[in-house]
């Protein structure tokens, strides 16, 4: 199909291209492993001499064909399913960057990432700078050292919902000859494309809005193809020398485009081995199918949610990119014009107190840790994931011990209010 498809109809019918008397639906491949004729056929593939399968810890036509669909959306060169969305974010780094290595980071960014950056990462020898997003490009160019191989940060920050001036942070990546990872899990290509802002590499964490269901954890790395590694090639000897476990192959030479997202898959996958089940990625596959429809429905109500608690005289404050007044609203007009989320934070008057009491009260909207999907559920920060942290410790780690943090759901947006209004009330 050379045809060039809206994002609409790629989420319906991009990936999987049935041949003539093939399954009209993406078939599961629930299989660990793939049957050759001769030893040395199968022999081509573990020299990286032939694409095919062989064992489902590297690849499985199920993933590559969910994979694909969402690299056309991204408008990517290549992409890979990843177990997780953590999974996806640690192979997008450990693919670029080893030991005595470093990464500059978005302070902002998602707990769990923040994490692995900092602890598990830094384990491994490998060093995150975690810079303020909206400092100036001369204060976050401090940031950088002879060392550094990536710069990371969200389109939308989960959950402090600090909307990236993309194009900033591309500017000074490459200034300093290093790729940008955008994390686009909350804006997803409906709603914002990095590629188009300068941004190398995306990453998601598909559990959310992809999947937008609630029924799969899984992840995605998309490679744009457009970072010269070559063009600074002692940096990235991973990529631009020869690779003594496959034969001497050099990835850049031998795949062009593909080298990043061939390399993740042929060494880390082979020895990490984070691959997604394929029955997930058909999962996922389904929820891609409606992300279209789904996403500006989250978005308009969301904004319908954020105006009516603004209206309400016992919220303290709300925070919402879509919002008028708010601090990130610019930004979210110039890299998410048609909406930026399902996800909004407000705090109440009364406090930690009022938040627990309200939430209680609660009937349609249910208290979990998951976000983003299609029913409307509630967090409370200082109660749950932050839960050991005092109220002075709490500010320190930007988190308002009144922070409820609520992720909109696309039920009917009456029936979404009316529990608020009696939960407030
Ligand atoms: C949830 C999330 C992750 C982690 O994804 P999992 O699928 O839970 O591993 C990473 N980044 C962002 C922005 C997220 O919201």
């Amino acid at each position: 199909m050379s045809q060039k498809q809206s994002l609409e109809t790629i989420c319906i019918q991009g990936g999987w291209q049935p041949k003539n008397g093939e399954p009209r639906i993406l078939p599961i491949y629930q299989s660990t492993t793939f049957k050759y004729e001769t030893s040395e056929q199968m022999g081509r593939l573990f020299d990286l001499e032939e694409n095919g399968y062989f064992y489902t810890r590297l690849s499985n036509p199920t993933n590559d064909a969910v994979a694909d669909k969402i690299c056309k959306l991204e408008g990517g060169a290549a992409a890979m399913l990843t177990s997780s969305g953590q999974a996806a974010n640690m192979y997008a780094i450990l693919n670029i960057c080893s030991e005595g290595d470093h990464i500059v980071c978005a302070a902002t960014i998602y707990g769990g990432t923040s994490n692995l950056f900092t602890v598990t990462l830094k384990r491994f020898g490998i060093q995150c700078t975690l810079v303020d997003p909206d400092a100036s490009e001369e204060e976050l160019d401090k940031a950088f050292t002879p060392n550094t191989k990536a710069v990371f940060g969200e389109t939308i920050a989960n959950p402090a919902l600090v909307v990236l001036d993309i194009e900033k942070f591309a500017r000074l990546a490459h200034s300093h000859q290093v790729p940008l990872i955008i994390d686009n899990t909350f804006a997803t290509p409906i709603n914002c494309r990095p590629f188009e802002w300068g941004a190398d590499i995306v990453t998601h964490s598909t559990t959310k809005y992809m999947d937008g269901h609630a029924m799969t954890v899984g992840g995605c790395i998309v490679d744009s193809g457009n970072f010269d590694w070559e063009a600074c090639a002692q940096k990235y000897p991973g990529l631009t020398t020869p690779d003594n476990s496959y034969h001497g192959v050099t990835y850049t030479k031998k795949f062009g485009k593909g080298a990043y997202i061939t390399k993740a898959t042929a060494q880390l996958m082979r020895d990490m081995g984070s691959i997604q089940a394929p029955q997930n990625a058909f999962l996922l596959n389904i929820g891609l199918e409606t992300l279209h429809l789904r996403v500006p429905r989250h978005c308009e109500n969301a904004l319908a949610v954020a105006q009516f608690l603004q209206s309400r005289g016992d919220v303290a404050w709300v925070k919402y990119p879509g919002l008028k007044g708010d601090r990130y609203y610019d930004l979210a007009q110039k890299y998410l014009p048609h909406g930026s989320c399902g996800v909004i934070s407000f705090g109440l008057k009364g406090g930690r107190k009022a938040a627990s009491e309200f939430m209680d009260k609660l009937k349609l909207a249910a208290i979990v840790t998951h976000v983003a999907d299609a029913r409307t559920c509630v967090l409370h920060p200082a109660s749950h994931t932050h839960r050991q942290l005092s109220d002075e410790q709490l500010v320190e780690a930007g988190v308002d011990p009144s922070m409820i943090r609520l992720s909109v759901g696309i039920e009917q947006i009456d029936d979404i209010l009316t529990d608020l209004k009696q939960a407030l009330n």
